[in-house]
């Protein structure tokens, strides 16, 4: 695709078209003080950088690099973004239907993995354990499957956070540390526990969708990490 045709994907009144008007021209942009005209304060969020990195339906995502680098117009070392003139293909967001939804939360049952307490439906978010910012195109079509799962896949690629009104969800804390995670490569520490049962604080593979980067992270499969967690405390005590 080319650039006129990628430009017509858009609508040229969006936020999303403002960011990418900013980035076209392949040139180092400071989220400090070049994006006031968007009106958004979520520069990296879906209607902007990270938006513009998934691509949609009908156009293929952006290929972008961000780094720290010092802006003369803020006088201060602030969060750059560039695009590298490259496209990728864009990862699907298909949503999840709502029988599926109660189908994992009667698999799982209603309990929220991090408090290991009832709750209602709900009060419960169906979690895909790698988040969809780590997916690349194929996983995306296995994640989003939902007819074609069986309870087995289900207990693989789900959790249950809990998802309250108001004050601060687990899934909501998940999605900021991957957000963070994808975007400076320091991997979540839930609750500051700096733990990671598989790799290190530092996100590892080279492909930023490679979803065994994910694994050992408190946030991707909390139960897991848990376990892994107690095991390791139980072998330190017993020296
Ligand atoms: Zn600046
Ligand atoms: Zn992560």
């Amino acid at each position: 695709m080319d650039v006129p045709a990628f430009e017509a994907t858009f609508d040229k009144d969006s936020k999303v078209y403002k960011v990418f008007a900013v980035l076209r021209d392949r040139q180092w942009h400071c989220r400090g003080c070049e994006y006031a005209h968007v009106a958004t304060t979520q520069i990296a969020g879906g209607a902007g950088i990270q938006g513009l990195q998934r691509g949609t339906k009908s156009r293929p995502g952006m290929s972008i690099s961000s780094g720290d680098h010092y802006c003369p117009e803020c006088d201060a070392t602030t969060r750059h973004d560039r695009w590298t003139g490259h496209f990728a293909e864009a990862v699907p967001t298909g949503s999840m239907p709502r029988d599926f939804a109660r189908r994992v939360v009667s698999l799982l049952g209603s309990r929220d993995v991090v408090e290991q307490t009832e709750r209602p439906a709900n009060q419960l978010t169906v979690d895909h354990k790698l988040p969809g910012i780590r997916w690349s195109p194929a996983e995306g079509a296995v994640q989003t499957d939902y007819a074609g799962m069986n309870d087995d896949d289900i207990r693989a690629r789900f959790q249950l956070l809990k998802q309250s009104n108001g004050s601060v969800s687990h899934n909501l804390l998940k999605s900021r540390a991957c957000e963070r995670c994808f975007r400076d490569g320091r991997r979540g520490t839930p609750f500051g526990i700096v733990f990671f049962h598989d790799g290190g604080p530092d996100w590892a593979p080279e492909d930023k969708r490679d979803a065994a980067g994910c694994v050992g992270c408190g946030w991707y499969d909390f139960a897991e990490w848990r376990d892994q967690l107690n095991e390791h405390l139980q072998e330190r005590s017993n020296g």
